[in-house]
């Protein structure tokens, strides 16, 4: 499957935020947006800030959130189409959906310290869904479910190094209950809109796709 290879800083200055892609990195001072405040490529801090049309506006909401969740595009309009078969607002939807996904469920768990790391964790099946193997990022998590790290997979020391910085800067989200002793957690609730603590307009997403 093809996926984004290159430098992932570079999402984050092309996007002008922290997208949080690289873990411990992205909260210390090594941090390229904060050290490059200026969008990448070769005319770099010289270069001028262009002012965006709407559709351009819309077209930078829609990459922030595609790179905030790793997806590439048929992955993320995919997600978009299922959002909008489902009742309510499709952006809150989309939302929901992305926030769902079991890469990001484990990385909101602490079990990894990026999102990048979480999935690699999941591919490799180190975690298993109520009891079950479940090797599929995409694959989607509902309330109630419990993920646990397997048994075998316990000692890998970056897993619990996570967990540490996970519990000491108090970023699991309210709809996760973690226990990172046991390396087990489960979805008490699935996510609504405001418990997705993400800088993100989802109304523009939905104005682009709907053009
Ligand atoms: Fe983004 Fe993290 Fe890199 Fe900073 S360190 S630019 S937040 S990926």
């Amino acid at each position: 499957m093809a996926r984004y290879r290159d430098a992932v800083c570079k999402l984050c200055r092309r996007e002008r935020v922290k997208l949080f892609l690289k873990g411990d990195r992205c909260y210390s001072d090594k941090c390229a947006v904060d050290k490059k405040p200026y969008a990448p490529g070769q005319h770099g801090p010289n270069a001028r800030r262009a002012k965006h049309s709407e559709y351009g506006i819309q077209l930078r909401e829609k990459q922030k959130v595609k790179r905030l969740y790793g997806l590439l595009e048929k992955q993320f309009r995919l997600t978009y189409e299922k959002a909008s078969h489902i009742k309510g607002k499709t952006g809150e939807n989309l939302l929901i959906l992305l926030e769902r996904r079991l890469d990001n469920t484990v990385f909101r768990m602490g079990f990894a310290r990026s999102l990048a790391e979480a999935r690699q964790l999941v591919k490799h099946s180190h975690v298993m869904v109520n009891g079950e193997k479940c090797n599929i990022p995409s694959a989607m998590v509902k309330k109630d479910d419990v993920l646990t790290i397997r048994e075998k997979s316990k000692n890998i020391a970056s897993i619990a190094q996570a967990g540490e910085a996970a519990a000491r800067k108090g970023l699991v989200p309210v709809w996760l209950s973690v226990d990172h002793k046991t390396l087990s957690g489960k979805v008490v609730d699935n996510p609504s809109r405001e418990q997705i603590a993400v800088p993100i307009q989802e109304q523009l997403i939905v104005e682009l796709y709907s053009r």
